[in-house]
């Protein structure tokens, strides 16, 4: 869904759009939705500025950082953001910016594609390096086994990998 900004009336608008989860998937390479997102908010232009606020829903599954087990969670973010044209931008480059101008984003001038901001406020709401458990123990390095289903009988695979540049020098 993309907001054309002449479209709006009186500088202003809602929005409100339900994607079903294979118009989104997939949101990066470890991460796909499992539900429908719901999205809604509200649009507004003051001078050459947007202001976009709103919420997203959904439900995704992320893969386990340790043991490529797929993890499923709810995400629920409220997001505000703030626009300005390209042409906008590169004239205030011109002047100093402040700290809180720089979070600013460009677009081109004419509309807000809500499908992008969509997949980075989900994307976002997940932590980088996800767990399926806080203790996950991974899998083997060597016979790629996961180790949270028991002790395989790799022997040699205990060294952190820290620590075998040291060992190489005995
Ligand atoms: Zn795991
Ligand atoms: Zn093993």
């Amino acid at each position: 869904m993309r907001i054309e900004l002449e479209n709006l009336e009186r500088r202003k608008g809602d929005f409100a759009h339900v994607y079903q989860p294979e118009d989104l998937n997939p949101v990066d390479e470890r991460m796909n939705l499992i539900a429908p997102a719901t999205v809604s908010g509200r649009v507004r232009l003051s001078g050459h500025q947007v202001f976009v606020n709103g919420h997203v829903e959904t439900r995704a599954q992320v893969e386990c950082d340790r043991c490529l087990k797929p993890v499923e969670l709810p995400v629920n973010a409220d997001f505000t953001l703030e626009y300005i044209s390209g042409s906008d931008y590169e004239s205030s480059q011109a002047v100093e910016l402040t700290e809180e101008q720089l979070s600013v984003s460009v677009f081109d001038g004419d509309g807000i594609d809500v499908d992008e901001i969509v997949k980075e406020q989900i994307l976002l709401a997940v932590p980088t390096r996800m767990r399926c458990r806080e203790d996950c123990k991974g899998i083997c390095p060597e016979c790629g086994a996961d180790k949270n289903k028991g002790e395989c009988n790799c022997v040699t695979n205990e060294i952190d990998p820290r620590w075998a540049a040291l060992k190489d020098l005995t």
